[in-house]
């Protein structure tokens, strides 16, 4: 078997641990687990910016669920660095943090960067890790399964207690997001589709989504504001349903308390097959199928994402037109949603 050679330093690491450096006082930092591998201990960072109080408007970034998937970490990594530079001179930016909370957690799967692989150290897909099972599974292994973890998609001894990375992003979302009266996650992926989908639940069935109405209402403010956006916005149960999806798992948790706030878990899954098209041969690297290669490529994944991020942001700030509805347009938009989204 090939042996990987696995540095606890690599790039997005040393990124981060930068970053933290740099925004210094403005952030509060912290280590919310480590993993080990190889003797290795790998930290894993949280940053959150802002008014950080409980009930202040929350977005969560979260990036390198799937090793593989670096370009997820490198994208949010990306928006740390401009948002580094807002802090220091732009006053509006500035006004908007008082009011509200950044949490950022770029890596969540250390040991699957460094040893590019998409599950973590035990050869657990994190995101098939949570107890939610699927209702009606279309393509059995990839789905997640619970014969081996020398196969992808295995779900671990989620029975027993979730990995320790998926703990912790469990453990950032309910410390930091569940408090707040209204908060949105956006946890970034990549995968071989010719599209950018901005999905949000279930990932476990395809049952409508509860909270359709405020979808739909920001959906319509997303298209109006950029008519020109590259994303496909859908439920991921559109495109397939899966086992121990840690969103579903979140999401349910939070609609199971009385005293619950509106917290709204995303997706974004970048098309990779864009990236493919254009340069073949990178199927034979090790990243390939999952990261951009040529660096022109990946600075233009790098770019491409912030005026999304920053909507919803402003969108988390100003829910009048999409989170407080009234009734009657509650009702009628839920309708028109499930005649867009559900057969
Ligand atoms: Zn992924």
């Amino acid at each position: 078997m090939r042996q990987t050679f696995v540095d606890r330093n690599f790039r997005e690491m040393k990124e981060l641990e930068e970053l933290i450096a740099a925004f210094g006082s403005h952030a509060h930092t912290e280590v919310i687990e480590t993993v080990n591998y190889k003797n290795i201990e790998f930290p894993i960072y949280t940053v959150i910016l802002g008014n950080r109080t409980p009930k202040s408007p929350t977005v969560g970034f979260f990036g390198g669920v799937h090793g593989l998937e670096r370009i997820g970490s490198d994208v949010i990594l990306s928006y740390m660095r401009t948002i580094l530079e807002l802090v220091k001179w732009d006053k509006s930016f500035q006004q908007r943090l008082q009011e509200s909370t950044l949490v950022f957690m770029p890596i969540v799967n250390p040991i699957g960067i460094a040893r590019r692989s998409r599950s973590n150290g035990n050869g657990v897909d994190l995101m098939r890790n949570s107890p939610i099972n699927c209702e009606e599974s279309q393509y059995p292994l990839v789905s997640g399964q619970n014969y081996s973890s020398k196969l992808p998609w295995y779900r671990g001894d989620y029975q027993e207690g979730m990995e320790i990375e998926a703990k912790a992003l469990c453990h950032v979302v309910e410390t930091y997001l569940f408090p707040s009266k209204l908060s949105m996650a956006i946890d970034v992926h990549s995968g071989f589709g010719a599209r950018d989908r901005f999905w949000f639940p279930y990932a476990h069935s395809k049952k409508p989504f509860p909270d359709l109405a405020e979808v739909y209402a920001f959906t319509q403010l997303l298209n109006q504001t950029y008519p020109h956006h590259v994303y496909e916005i859908e439920p991921v149960s559109r495109q397939y349903t899966i086992q121990g999806d840690l969103w579903d798992y979140l999401y349910l948790k939070n609609e199971q308390n009385p005293n619950k706030n509106f917290f709204l878990p995303w997706t974004l899954e970048m098309g990779s097959w864009n990236w493919l098209r254009k340069n073949p041969f990178q199927i034979f690297n090790p990243w390939g199928i999952y990261h951009p290669i040529k660096p022109h490529r990946r600075s233009r994944t790098l770019r491409r994402h912030m005026p999304l991020f920053d909507f919803v942001h402003r969108s988390c700030l100003s829910p009048d037109s999409w989170r407080n509805l009234q009734n009657s347009v509650k009702e009628d938009h839920r309708k028109k949603a499930l005649e867009a989204w559900y057969e």
